[in-house]
């Protein structure tokens, strides 16, 4: 059907609809013909360094040769079966390696096909608890700014923006509280108090909300939250899709809190970036609640692909290679770089907030404000660095890192040096103008 001669990215126009792409601005997309490490290339065969890890699901860099072996053993042995009356090794071994190395208080894993499904599933368990011990309630407690993914339930518990907007009247009541510093917890624990006995759930990003603009928060002041909600009745749905598996710089967001979660959900860099797959770990407790002599009782959910024995074994030998020491070193490395730069940008002009929690290193550009006149240059800058080889993806005026582990200091060094050579020629421009 093609034309002749066409270009990946020219035959793409034609037939593709992209995700989060306004399709009257959208340009072309870049084809991406082949990845290595940190590394992708493209149709002309120009190399970029992946700096976010492709929309934060990279752990270990591209086409990584153990992922690929593991993979296709598992491929060549079986590639798929039904989850429901049957299992598979992959699985078992998966779900034991994961909860070894959770909160000592999860207890059992239910799989999905991404981040948003695992919430949808920590939502319909969270529910469904309350429903089977005959205390039925409505709503769930959740962070303005939150991001929990796009499917219904997940908009729902996200908070309300521009992407949640069309579907504002469709989605089902959430309590949203600000994130918690030291002056507003008395006030949002008085706030939560008038509707206590109604909230099933509080869905949270532990650390850093990502998509709502990488912002960060204190450990402390969560865990204080947290036991307040747990001392309400609420059970506590961890959403660790972002964060985990070292991106705080140890294994899980939990390891730096003391309150542990009731649920959690993981996916992204669960398969190390390879394949999609969701899990929504839960406690015996509630576990407990769905064993019930009622048929109704059932959590009735589950995907045809639940469980899929080569995302399972991908997310293995990810795993396998997450707790090796050359990763934990690396991990370190890039924590201690991104300090460094942090420390040398603190009193730049236009960079403004620099924080970082890890490996995640964030930055708003221009003033604070939403929406600063610099938001129309996050374009520019994006485009800038993309000529200078370097995939960095702005979220609004906030633009971020988000690098494999794999990535050499030598790329860190070189993105570093372009975000501030860029930032500096953007900011002349516009003075001349
Ligand atoms: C990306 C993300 C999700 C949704 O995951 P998908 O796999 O994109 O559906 C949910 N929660 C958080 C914190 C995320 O960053």
């Amino acid at each position: 059907m093609h034309i002749q001669n066409q270009t990946w990215g020219q035959r793409d126009s034609a037939v593709n609809w992209h995700p989060f792409t306004p399709l009257k601005t959208a340009g072309e997309a870049i084809a991406i013909v082949r990845g290595e490490g940190a590394y992708l290339y493209d149709e002309n065969g120009k190399r970029y360094i992946d700096a976010i890890a492709s929309w934060w699901v990279n752990l270990h860099g591209h086409a990584h040769p153990y992922i690929a072996e593991q993979v296709s053993d598992q491929l060549r042995t079986l590639e798929h079966v039904i989850f429901a009356g049957f299992t598979h090794p992959s699985a078992v071994a998966l779900s034991e390696a994961l909860l070894e190395v959770l909160p000592g208080n999860q207890s059992k894993v239910f799989y999905s096909d991404n981040g948003s499904t695992a919430i949808e599933v920590a939502l319909k368990m969270s529910f469904q608890y309350a429903y089977n011990r005959d205390q039925p309630k409505s709503t769930v407690l959740a962070f303005r700014h939150g991001y929990h993914g796009d499917t219904f339930g997940a908009m729902a518990v996200s908070g309300r923006s521009g992407w949640t907007e069309p579907f504002a009247d469709l989605l089902f009541d959430v309590i949203h509280i600000d994130l918690p510093t030291e002056a507003n917890l008395p006030e949002i624990q008085a706030f939560i108090d008038h509707h206590a006995d109604q909230i099933a759930c509080f869905v949270y990003e532990p650390l850093v909300q990502g998509a709502g603009g990488m912002r960060m928060y204190e450990a402390a002041h969560l865990d204080t939250l947290l036991r307040y909600c747990r001392s309400k009745g609420m059970l506590l749905v961890q959403d660790e899709i972002f964060v985990g598996f070292g991106r705080t710089g140890r294994m899980f967001a939990a390891d730096h809190l003391t309150e542990k979660p009731d649920i959690m959900c993981l996916s992204k860099g669960l398969t190390g970036g390879t394949m999609p797959l969701g899990v929504t770990t839960c406690t015996a407790d509630i576990h407990e609640a769905f064993r019930t002599d009622n048929v109704y009782g059932t959590l009735f959910h589950g995907h045809s692909f639940t469980a899929n024995p080569l995302a399972c074994r991908a997310a293995l030998a990810s795993l396998h290679l997450l707790k090796s020491a050359e990763t934990q070193a690396a991990i370190a490395r890039i924590a201690h770089q991104h300090a460094q730069f942090r420390a040398r940008v603190a009193t730049h002009a236009i960079i403004h907030s620099v924080r970082q929690c890890g490996v995640i290193l964030a930055m708003n550009l221009g003033d604070d404000g939403a929406d600063s006149y610099f938001r129309n240059q996050c374009k520019p800058v994006f485009g800038a660095l993309l000529q200078k080889g370097i995939l960095l993806r702005p979220l609004g005026n906030v633009l971020y890192l988000v690098p494999p582990y794999c990535i050499s200091d030598a790329d860190l060094q070189y993105c570093y040096d372009s975000i501030i050579e860029v930032l500096t020629e953007s900011v002349i421009e516009i003075s001349i103008e």
